[in-house]
Protein backbone atom coordinates (compact mmCIF):
# COMPACT_ATOMS: atom_id res chain seq x y z
CA UNK A 1 0.00 0.00 0.00
CA UNK A 2 1.35 3.53 -0.88
CA UNK A 3 1.20 5.40 2.31
CA UNK A 4 2.62 8.61 3.58
CA UNK A 5 5.62 8.28 5.52
CA UNK A 6 4.96 5.97 8.95
CA UNK A 7 6.16 6.94 12.56
CA UNK A 8 6.56 4.22 14.51
CA UNK A 9 5.44 3.81 18.15
CA UNK A 10 7.88 1.77 19.34
CA UNK A 11 8.71 3.74 22.04
CA UNK A 12 5.24 3.14 23.70
CA UNK A 13 5.57 -0.19 22.98
CA UNK A 14 3.35 -0.19 20.23
CA UNK A 15 4.28 -2.61 16.68
CA UNK A 16 1.50 -0.86 14.00
CA UNK A 17 2.36 1.79 11.77
CA UNK A 18 0.88 5.46 12.80
CA UNK A 19 0.33 7.73 9.39
CA UNK A 20 -0.25 11.41 9.78
CA UNK A 21 -2.45 13.67 7.22
CA UNK A 22 -3.06 9.97 5.38
CA UNK A 23 -4.93 11.00 2.27
CA UNK A 24 -8.07 8.95 2.47
CA UNK A 25 -8.67 8.49 -1.09
CA UNK A 26 -5.66 5.93 -0.32
CA UNK A 27 -8.13 3.94 1.80
CA UNK A 28 -12.05 4.46 -0.25
CA UNK A 29 -12.68 2.86 -3.74
CA UNK A 30 -14.53 5.75 -4.97
CA UNK A 31 -10.55 7.01 -4.73
CA UNK A 32 -11.41 10.76 -3.35
CA UNK A 33 -12.09 12.76 -0.20
CA UNK A 34 -9.83 14.40 2.29
CA UNK A 35 -7.28 13.37 4.74
CA UNK A 36 -7.37 11.28 7.93
CA UNK A 37 -4.99 13.26 11.03
CA UNK A 38 -4.12 10.17 11.86
CA UNK A 39 -4.11 6.54 10.47
CA UNK A 40 -3.03 3.63 12.75
CA UNK A 41 -2.75 0.32 11.20
CA UNK A 42 -2.03 -2.42 14.29
CA UNK A 43 0.53 -5.26 13.79
CA UNK A 44 -2.50 -7.58 14.86
CA UNK A 45 -5.61 -7.80 17.40
CA UNK A 46 -3.17 -7.29 20.73
CA UNK A 47 -1.53 -4.11 19.33
CA UNK A 48 -4.68 -2.65 18.37
CA UNK A 49 -5.97 -3.12 21.82
CA UNK A 50 -3.16 -1.89 23.33
CA UNK A 51 -3.29 1.08 20.70
CA UNK A 52 -6.96 2.03 22.45
CA UNK A 53 -5.62 1.30 25.82
CA UNK A 54 -3.39 4.76 25.28
CA UNK A 55 -5.50 6.53 23.48
CA UNK A 56 -7.00 9.40 25.25
CA UNK A 57 -10.92 8.89 25.05
CA UNK A 58 -11.78 11.65 23.58
CA UNK A 59 -9.91 11.07 20.68
CA UNK A 60 -12.64 10.73 16.95
CA UNK A 61 -11.94 6.96 16.55
CA UNK A 62 -13.06 5.20 13.59
CA UNK A 63 -12.54 1.85 11.90
CA UNK A 64 -11.94 1.31 8.49
CA UNK A 65 -12.42 -1.68 6.12
CA UNK A 66 -11.23 -1.25 2.73
CA UNK A 67 -13.31 2.16 2.46
CA UNK A 68 -16.00 0.51 -0.17
CA UNK A 69 -18.71 2.44 1.92
CA UNK A 70 -17.22 5.49 3.07
CA UNK A 71 -17.05 9.25 1.79
CA UNK A 72 -14.03 11.25 3.66
CA UNK A 73 -15.31 15.05 3.31
CA UNK A 74 -12.28 17.31 1.93
CA UNK A 75 -11.73 18.93 4.42
CA UNK A 76 -10.69 15.57 6.11
CA UNK A 77 -11.12 13.37 9.49
CA UNK A 78 -9.58 15.22 12.52
CA UNK A 79 -9.22 11.81 14.74
CA UNK A 80 -7.46 8.74 14.37
CA UNK A 81 -8.65 6.39 11.36
CA UNK A 82 -8.44 2.49 12.49
CA UNK A 83 -7.16 0.37 9.63
CA UNK A 84 -8.17 -3.15 10.05
CA UNK A 85 -7.62 -4.52 6.34
CA UNK A 86 -3.81 -6.06 6.54
CA UNK A 87 -4.01 -5.74 10.51
CA UNK A 88 -6.28 -8.47 11.79
CA UNK A 89 -6.20 -10.87 9.40
CA UNK A 90 -6.58 -13.90 10.97
CA UNK A 91 -8.87 -16.87 9.31
CA UNK A 92 -9.59 -20.58 10.31
CA UNK A 93 -11.83 -23.06 11.86
CA UNK A 94 -12.92 -22.76 15.46
CA UNK A 95 -14.61 -26.45 15.80
CA UNK A 96 -17.80 -26.00 13.48
CA UNK A 97 -17.41 -22.26 13.10
CA UNK A 98 -15.52 -19.94 11.19
CA UNK A 99 -13.70 -17.34 12.94
CA UNK A 100 -12.22 -14.34 10.65
CA UNK A 101 -11.05 -11.21 12.11
CA UNK A 102 -12.10 -7.74 11.06
CA UNK A 103 -9.70 -7.06 8.58
CA UNK A 104 -10.26 -10.37 6.34
CA UNK A 105 -11.90 -9.35 2.77
CA UNK A 106 -15.14 -11.13 1.52
CA UNK A 107 -14.00 -12.65 -1.26
CA UNK A 108 -11.38 -14.79 1.05
CA UNK A 109 -14.17 -15.39 3.34
CA UNK A 110 -16.22 -17.14 0.60
CA UNK A 111 -13.30 -19.17 -0.58
CA UNK A 112 -12.44 -20.00 2.41
CA UNK A 113 -15.60 -21.44 3.03
CA UNK A 114 -15.79 -23.29 -0.07
CA UNK A 115 -12.19 -24.90 0.46
CA UNK A 116 -13.83 -26.22 3.79
CA UNK A 117 -16.56 -27.77 2.42
CA UNK A 118 -18.94 -25.30 3.29
CA UNK A 119 -22.07 -23.80 2.04
CA UNK A 120 -24.35 -20.60 2.27
CA UNK A 121 -21.26 -18.34 2.42
CA UNK A 122 -20.71 -17.76 -1.98
CA UNK A 123 -22.38 -13.92 -1.32
CA UNK A 124 -19.31 -12.59 0.89
CA UNK A 125 -17.62 -12.54 -2.34
CA UNK A 126 -19.96 -10.12 -4.27
CA UNK A 127 -19.18 -7.99 -1.25
CA UNK A 128 -15.86 -5.76 -1.79
CA UNK A 129 -15.60 -5.00 1.96
CA UNK A 130 -14.21 -6.81 5.04
CA UNK A 131 -15.95 -9.06 8.08
CA UNK A 132 -15.93 -5.72 9.96
CA UNK A 133 -17.64 -3.63 7.42
CA UNK A 134 -19.72 -6.05 6.76
CA UNK A 135 -20.77 -6.59 10.32
CA UNK A 136 -21.14 -2.88 10.24
CA UNK A 137 -23.37 -2.54 7.24
CA UNK A 138 -25.17 -6.20 8.00
CA UNK A 139 -24.18 -6.53 4.42
CA UNK A 140 -25.55 -8.82 2.07
CA UNK A 141 -26.43 -9.56 -1.82
CA UNK A 142 -28.47 -12.54 -3.26
CA UNK A 143 -30.69 -13.23 -0.50
CA UNK A 144 -27.95 -13.66 2.26
CA UNK A 145 -27.35 -11.42 4.92
CA UNK A 146 -23.81 -11.06 7.02
CA UNK A 147 -25.26 -11.55 10.28
CA UNK A 148 -27.87 -14.94 9.20
CA UNK A 149 -24.11 -16.15 9.29
CA UNK A 150 -23.25 -14.76 12.48
CA UNK A 151 -23.19 -16.59 16.01
CA UNK A 152 -20.68 -14.73 18.29
CA UNK A 153 -18.90 -11.48 17.53
CA UNK A 154 -16.01 -10.18 18.95
CA UNK A 155 -15.61 -6.43 19.78
CA UNK A 156 -12.78 -4.34 21.66
CA UNK A 157 -14.27 -1.05 23.70
CA UNK A 158 -12.39 2.31 22.78
CA UNK A 159 -10.50 1.83 25.95
CA UNK A 160 -9.39 -1.80 24.73
CA UNK A 161 -11.27 -4.30 26.38
CA UNK A 162 -12.06 -7.40 24.75
CA UNK A 163 -15.36 -8.51 24.97
CA UNK A 164 -17.61 -11.22 23.22
CA UNK A 165 -21.20 -10.09 21.76
CA UNK A 166 -24.18 -12.30 20.79
CA UNK A 167 -26.50 -11.18 17.70
CA UNK A 168 -29.09 -10.76 20.52
CA UNK A 169 -27.82 -8.02 21.46
CA UNK A 170 -28.08 -5.79 18.63
CA UNK A 171 -30.74 -4.71 16.66
CA UNK A 172 -30.28 -5.79 13.04
CA UNK A 173 -32.01 -5.32 9.71
CA UNK A 174 -31.67 -4.48 5.91
CA UNK A 175 -28.04 -2.55 6.04
CA UNK A 176 -28.58 -1.67 9.75
CA UNK A 177 -26.93 -2.85 12.87
CA UNK A 178 -26.96 -1.40 16.14
CA UNK A 179 -26.15 -2.37 19.60
CA UNK A 180 -28.94 -2.52 21.90
CA UNK A 181 -27.45 -1.29 25.33
CA UNK A 182 -28.14 -1.42 28.98
CA UNK A 183 -30.19 1.71 29.18
CA UNK A 184 -32.39 1.09 26.39
CA UNK A 185 -30.78 3.69 24.17
CA UNK A 186 -28.93 2.30 20.79
CA UNK A 187 -25.69 3.21 19.82
CA UNK A 188 -23.04 1.59 17.39
CA UNK A 189 -20.30 2.54 15.45
CA UNK A 190 -19.54 5.71 13.04
CA UNK A 191 -17.80 8.30 14.79
CA UNK A 192 -17.30 9.43 18.43
CA UNK A 193 -15.70 13.15 18.73
CA UNK A 194 -14.57 15.17 21.10
CA UNK A 195 -17.65 17.35 21.26
CA UNK A 196 -19.88 13.96 21.94
CA UNK A 197 -21.64 13.12 19.02
CA UNK A 198 -20.74 14.29 15.51
CA UNK A 199 -23.29 15.59 12.71
CA UNK A 200 -20.70 14.53 9.69
CA UNK A 201 -22.53 10.63 8.96
CA UNK A 202 -25.54 11.26 6.86
CA UNK A 203 -27.05 8.44 7.68
CA UNK A 204 -25.39 7.52 11.41
CA UNK A 205 -24.96 10.13 13.52
CA UNK A 206 -24.34 7.57 16.51
CA UNK A 207 -21.66 7.80 18.75
CA UNK A 208 -19.18 4.71 18.49
CA UNK A 209 -17.91 2.78 21.67
CA UNK A 210 -16.61 0.04 20.18
CA UNK A 211 -15.21 -2.02 17.23
CA UNK A 212 -15.81 -5.53 15.76
CA UNK A 213 -12.33 -7.12 15.66
CA UNK A 214 -13.71 -10.86 14.65
CA UNK A 215 -17.17 -12.89 14.16
CA UNK A 216 -17.96 -16.94 14.45
CA UNK A 217 -19.60 -17.62 11.72
CA UNK A 218 -21.35 -21.49 11.28
CA UNK A 219 -22.46 -22.16 7.58
CA UNK A 220 -23.84 -25.48 6.37
CA UNK A 221 -21.66 -28.63 5.34
CA UNK A 222 -22.85 -28.81 1.93
CA UNK A 223 -21.46 -29.13 -2.18
CA UNK A 224 -17.92 -27.73 -2.41
CA UNK A 225 -18.26 -27.80 -6.66
CA UNK A 226 -21.60 -26.20 -6.41
CA UNK A 227 -20.44 -24.05 -3.91
CA UNK A 228 -17.17 -22.86 -6.24
CA UNK A 229 -19.39 -22.61 -9.29
CA UNK A 230 -22.00 -20.37 -7.18
CA UNK A 231 -19.14 -17.88 -6.55
CA UNK A 232 -17.79 -18.09 -10.22
CA UNK A 233 -21.34 -17.01 -11.67
CA UNK A 234 -21.93 -14.64 -8.93
CA UNK A 235 -18.30 -12.68 -9.87
CA UNK A 236 -20.02 -12.92 -13.30
CA UNK A 237 -22.99 -11.29 -12.50
CA UNK A 238 -21.17 -8.89 -10.75
CA UNK A 239 -19.06 -7.62 -13.73
CA UNK A 240 -22.16 -7.88 -16.26
CA UNK A 241 -23.88 -5.26 -14.01
CA UNK A 242 -21.95 -3.02 -11.92
CA UNK A 243 -19.16 -0.67 -13.55
CA UNK A 244 -16.33 -1.86 -11.77
CA UNK A 245 -13.65 -0.41 -13.80
CA UNK A 246 -13.92 2.70 -12.41
CA UNK A 247 -13.73 3.58 -8.80
CA UNK A 248 -17.04 3.54 -7.18
CA UNK A 249 -18.95 2.93 -3.41
CA UNK A 250 -21.36 0.19 -5.15
CA UNK A 251 -25.02 1.47 -4.13
CA UNK A 252 -25.35 4.49 -2.92
CA UNK A 253 -28.89 4.60 -1.66
CA UNK A 254 -30.76 1.92 0.45
CA UNK A 255 -33.51 0.32 -1.55
CA UNK A 256 -36.95 2.02 -0.22
CA UNK A 257 -39.44 -0.30 0.82
CA UNK A 258 -40.98 -2.09 -1.88
CA UNK A 259 -38.94 -0.67 -4.88
CA UNK A 260 -35.48 -0.78 -6.05
CA UNK A 261 -33.27 2.81 -5.66
CA UNK A 262 -31.48 2.44 -9.04
CA UNK A 263 -35.04 2.11 -10.69
CA UNK A 264 -36.44 5.37 -9.82
CA UNK A 265 -33.00 6.99 -9.97
CA UNK A 266 -33.13 5.35 -13.77
CA UNK A 267 -36.83 6.48 -13.99
CA UNK A 268 -36.03 10.11 -13.23
CA UNK A 269 -34.03 9.89 -16.18
CA UNK A 270 -30.28 10.39 -13.81
CA UNK A 271 -28.09 8.23 -15.42
CA UNK A 272 -25.29 10.13 -16.40
CA UNK A 273 -25.84 12.91 -14.78
CA UNK A 274 -22.91 14.45 -13.53
CA UNK A 275 -21.33 16.99 -11.21
CA UNK A 276 -17.71 17.57 -11.22
CA UNK A 277 -16.08 14.37 -11.81
CA UNK A 278 -18.92 12.56 -10.02
CA UNK A 279 -21.07 10.79 -12.24
CA UNK A 280 -24.29 8.51 -11.89
CA UNK A 281 -23.25 5.77 -13.64
CA UNK A 282 -24.65 4.60 -16.77
CA UNK A 283 -24.58 1.28 -16.21
CA UNK A 284 -26.35 1.01 -12.86
CA UNK A 285 -28.21 4.06 -11.83
CA UNK A 286 -27.43 3.61 -7.90
CA UNK A 287 -23.83 3.75 -8.77
CA UNK A 288 -21.99 7.13 -8.97
CA UNK A 289 -18.74 6.67 -10.54
CA UNK A 290 -15.59 8.58 -10.30
CA UNK A 291 -15.13 9.93 -13.69
CA UNK A 292 -12.26 12.45 -13.39
CA UNK A 293 -11.02 13.43 -10.63
CA UNK A 294 -13.86 13.37 -8.40
CA UNK A 295 -13.61 15.65 -5.27
CA UNK A 296 -15.53 14.26 -1.89
CA UNK A 297 -17.95 17.52 -2.51
CA UNK A 298 -18.51 16.41 -6.41
CA UNK A 299 -19.80 13.29 -5.11
CA UNK A 300 -21.55 14.41 -2.16
CA UNK A 301 -23.46 17.43 -3.82
CA UNK A 302 -24.47 14.53 -7.07
CA UNK A 303 -25.54 12.26 -4.18
CA UNK A 304 -28.12 15.32 -2.53
CA UNK A 305 -29.42 15.93 -5.99
CA UNK A 306 -30.34 12.65 -7.05
CA UNK A 307 -32.20 12.29 -3.72
CA UNK A 308 -33.50 15.39 -3.95
CA UNK A 309 -34.92 15.20 -7.44
CA UNK A 310 -36.09 11.78 -7.31
CA UNK A 311 -38.16 13.02 -4.02
CA UNK A 312 -39.38 15.78 -6.03
CA UNK A 313 -40.45 13.41 -9.19
CA UNK A 314 -42.12 10.85 -7.62
CA UNK A 315 -42.10 11.53 -3.61
CA UNK A 316 -40.01 8.71 -2.23
CA UNK A 317 -37.15 9.51 -0.04
CA UNK A 318 -34.08 8.08 -0.71
CA UNK A 319 -31.48 7.12 1.91
CA UNK A 320 -27.79 6.88 1.55
CA UNK A 321 -26.63 3.33 2.17
CA UNK A 322 -22.58 5.00 2.21
CA UNK A 323 -21.16 6.85 5.15
CA UNK A 324 -19.86 10.18 5.16
CA UNK A 325 -17.67 11.86 7.16
CA UNK A 326 -14.89 14.81 8.05
CA UNK A 327 -15.53 18.00 7.57
CA UNK A 328 -16.74 20.43 4.48
CA UNK A 329 -13.54 21.93 2.76
C1 LIG B 1 -18.47 -2.58 -6.37
C2 LIG B 1 -19.16 -2.63 -5.02
C3 LIG B 1 -20.20 -3.52 -4.82
C4 LIG B 1 -20.83 -3.59 -3.58
N1 LIG B 1 -21.83 -4.49 -3.41
C5 LIG B 1 -22.44 -4.61 -2.20
C6 LIG B 1 -23.48 -5.57 -2.00
O1 LIG B 1 -23.85 -6.33 -2.88
N2 LIG B 1 -24.06 -5.62 -0.79
C7 LIG B 1 -23.67 -4.81 0.23
O2 LIG B 1 -24.22 -4.91 1.33
N3 LIG B 1 -22.70 -3.89 0.06
C8 LIG B 1 -22.07 -3.77 -1.12
N4 LIG B 1 -21.09 -2.83 -1.30
C9 LIG B 1 -20.75 -1.91 -0.21
C10 LIG B 1 -19.62 -2.37 0.72
O3 LIG B 1 -18.76 -3.28 0.07
C11 LIG B 1 -20.17 -3.00 2.01
O4 LIG B 1 -20.96 -2.09 2.74
C12 LIG B 1 -19.05 -3.52 2.92
O5 LIG B 1 -19.63 -4.21 3.98
C13 LIG B 1 -18.16 -2.41 3.46
O6 LIG B 1 -17.04 -3.01 4.04
P1 LIG B 1 -15.67 -2.19 4.21
O7 LIG B 1 -14.72 -3.04 4.94
O8 LIG B 1 -15.23 -1.65 2.92
O9 LIG B 1 -16.19 -1.02 5.17
P2 LIG B 1 -15.75 0.51 5.13
O10 LIG B 1 -16.26 1.14 3.89
O11 LIG B 1 -14.33 0.61 5.43
O12 LIG B 1 -16.63 1.05 6.35
C14 LIG B 1 -18.03 1.13 6.22
C15 LIG B 1 -18.61 1.44 7.60
O13 LIG B 1 -18.35 0.34 8.46
C16 LIG B 1 -17.64 0.79 9.61
N5 LIG B 1 -16.65 -0.24 9.96
C17 LIG B 1 -15.70 -0.78 9.15
N6 LIG B 1 -15.00 -1.69 9.84
C18 LIG B 1 -15.51 -1.71 11.09
C19 LIG B 1 -15.18 -2.43 12.28
N7 LIG B 1 -14.19 -3.32 12.30
N8 LIG B 1 -15.90 -2.18 13.41
C20 LIG B 1 -16.89 -1.27 13.39
N9 LIG B 1 -17.24 -0.56 12.31
C21 LIG B 1 -16.55 -0.77 11.17
C22 LIG B 1 -16.95 2.07 9.20
O14 LIG B 1 -16.68 2.88 10.32
C23 LIG B 1 -17.99 2.67 8.26
O15 LIG B 1 -18.98 3.33 9.01
C24 LIG B 1 -20.43 -2.74 -2.52
C25 LIG B 1 -19.38 -1.85 -2.73
C26 LIG B 1 -18.74 -1.79 -3.96
C27 LIG B 1 -17.59 -0.84 -4.16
Amino acid sequence: MNMSEPTQFSATGLRGEMFRDEPMSRHVSWRAGGAAQRVYQPADLADLQHFLRQTPTDESLIAVGLGSNLLVRDGGFRGTVLLMVGALTELRMDGQYIYAQAGVPGAKLARFAASNNLCGGEFFVGIPGTVGGMLAMNAGCYGGETWQKVRRVQVLTRRGELMERTPQEYEIGYRHVKRIQDSGFMIRDGVRSAEGVTESCIPHPEACDEFFVGAWLKLETGDVEAARKEIKTLMEKRSASQPLQLPNAGSVFRNPPGSHAAKLIEECGLKGRRVGGAQVSEKHANFIVNVDKATATDIENLIEEVRAEVESKTGVQLHPEVRIIGERA
